[in-house]
């Protein structure tokens, strides 16, 4: 998992770990190769700018200087910003007070939204609550059936009402099937598009309206980069998402997403995907992340 940027990352960082003093000229050398190495992982150039004179202003500082192993204190400085840059602690799940508490998953076709969906009603099982999910695509067939399947193979119920039905009804249905069966969680999987439009946010809009989430999911996949955060970005502009699920995290994805959609949309990544199997999600740390990536 990412890693092409860790070897960079490494390798700029490993010059000053056997240096016993800093000079000023070693810590602009290896933010050169920091800059350099988050560019090439496709990260935002203006989050590479701010990240780069952060840790330049912290690594240059008295504390560093005067400190026993100040090559030491550099990795730490770059292990806590890049910690920070994605959002610092972990960030769990808004419940409701009264449930069922309703998690909607919003994003793009093929960003993984079925997929995580189910992974996100297991770990739900995991912790004892009894989720039931809402097929709201009502423009593929396809995957009102692909959720079906899922269901049945984590044995959670699924509440669909076919394509020919406006998907807030189906939002609401599903609120009504969960008070029914004592369902505590709902999750509904909605449509996605090949691009961002209009139409689908105002969609998305009317079910949120009617059947208010208490967590609105974006799904992104990290493969896509930058676009993943264009793409975050256009979401969070026309609906009030709370947090973003990073999925195909296991691909030989460079790195862009991860480190730049918190920073750029200001949304919390809540968990990431690490692959197609049906397993529970993975709750996002951060600072796990920034170690694996520093090694
Ligand atoms: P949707 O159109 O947003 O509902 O996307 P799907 O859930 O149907 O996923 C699209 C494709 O991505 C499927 O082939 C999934 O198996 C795959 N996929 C979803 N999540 C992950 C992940 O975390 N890792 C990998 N490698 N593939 C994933």
């Amino acid at each position: 998992m990412l890693e092409g940027l860790s070897n960079n990352l490494q390798k700029a960082l490993s010059k000053l770990k056997s240096k016993g003093k800093l000079t000023e000229s070693d810590v602009q050398e290896a933010m050169r190769e920091v800059r350099l190495a988050l560019l090439a992982a496709d990260v935002n150039v203006r989050v590479v700018k701010q990240f780069v004179d952060k840790v330049r202003e912290r690594a240059i500082g008295q504390d560093v200087q005067k400190s026993l192993t100040p090559g030491q204190q550099v990795v730490k400085i770059v292990h806590e910003e890049l910690a920070s840059l994605m959002g610092g602690s972990e960030e769990r799940l808004r419940m409701a007070a009264k449930p069922p508490t309703v998690v909607m998953l919003v994003g793009l076709q093929g960003a993984g939204k079925t997929t995580a969906a189910a992974k996100l009603a297991l770990s739900f099982l995991k912790h004892q609550h009894r989720p039931l999910m809402a097929a709201a695509d009502i423009y593929r067939p396809a995957a009102i059936h692909q959720l079906e399947v899922l269901g049945r193979q984590i044995d959670v119920p699924v509440f669909s009402l076919g394509t020919d039905v406006d998907p807030v009804d189906i939002a609401k249905g599903a609120m009504e099937e969960a008070r029914k069966q004592g369902a505590d969680v709902v999750i509904i999987d909605t449509a996605g598009r090949l691009h961002v439009d209009a139409p689908l946010m105002e969609e998305l809009s009317r079910i949120h309206q009617v059947v208010p989430a208490d967590e609105l999911l974006l799904v992104v996949d990290a493969m896509t980069g930058q676009d993943a955060v264009h793409v975050a970005e256009s979401f969070s502009q026309s609906l009030p998402v709370t947090g973003v699920i990073l999925t195909k995290l296991d691909g030989d994805t460079r790195g862009g997403a991860a480190l730049t959609v918190r920073a750029v949309t200001g949304k919390p990544i809540k968990f990431v995907g690490l692959g197609e199997k049906i397993e529970p999600l993975e709750v996002f740390h951060p600072d796990r992340l920034a170690s694996r990536i520093l090694g």
